[in-house]
């Protein structure tokens, strides 16, 4: 799909949030400002977060409470109550260290939601039926965004 604008990649991520299964964990691919974190925006909006999202490349993760609708089922057993988007950018940290238990224990959270961005060093610990998104962005400055999986 192509996508024009900065808001039209929002409205993108916020429908996707809007009918998230919790937990699910979602790798982001694609270079520096192609749009990854405004992607996790607008996946934030449509999860009911309305913190303002900004990039965890220097904290290496942030982490976003919502209250889970009926719209948002657990595929291990509908339960409303508080939900976690935990968004984590390991582009600064090519050795993950003590934060691949960080990452393993988000993903085993029933009540979370894990977004990452540049996972090739934490590759080993995403589970194989996880979200992939690939963001590119064109020569005019419109971006490609595809779920490769
Ligand atoms: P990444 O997380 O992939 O490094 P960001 O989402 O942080 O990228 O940055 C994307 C940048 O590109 C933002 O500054 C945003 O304003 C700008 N931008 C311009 N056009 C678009 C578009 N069509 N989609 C997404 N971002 C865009
Ligand atoms: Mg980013």
């Amino acid at each position: 799909m192509i996508i024009r604008t900065e808001a039209e990649l929002i409205n993108f991520g916020r429908e996707i949030g809007q009918n998230l299964h919790v937990p699910t964990v979602i790798e982001l691919i694609g270079d520096v400002g192609a749009g990854k974190t405004t992607f996790t925006k607008g996946l934030a909006e449509g999860l009911g977060i309305k913190d303002p999202i900004t990039s965890p490349s220097f904290t290496i993760s942030k982490s976003y409470a919502f209250e889970k609708t009926e719209a948002q089922p657990s595929s291990r057993g509908y339960k409303l109550g508080t939900g976690f988007l935990n968004h984590y950018d390991f582009y600064r940290l090519p050795d993950p260290g003590l934060m691949q238990e960080d990452l393993s224990e988000s993903i085993n959270d029933e009540n979370t939601v894990t977004v990452v961005e540049w996972a090739e060093s934490v590759k080993d610990i995403l589970p194989e039926n996880h979200r992939i998104f690939n963001i590119t962005l064109n020569e005019d400055g419109s971006r490609t965004i595809e779920e490769l999986k």
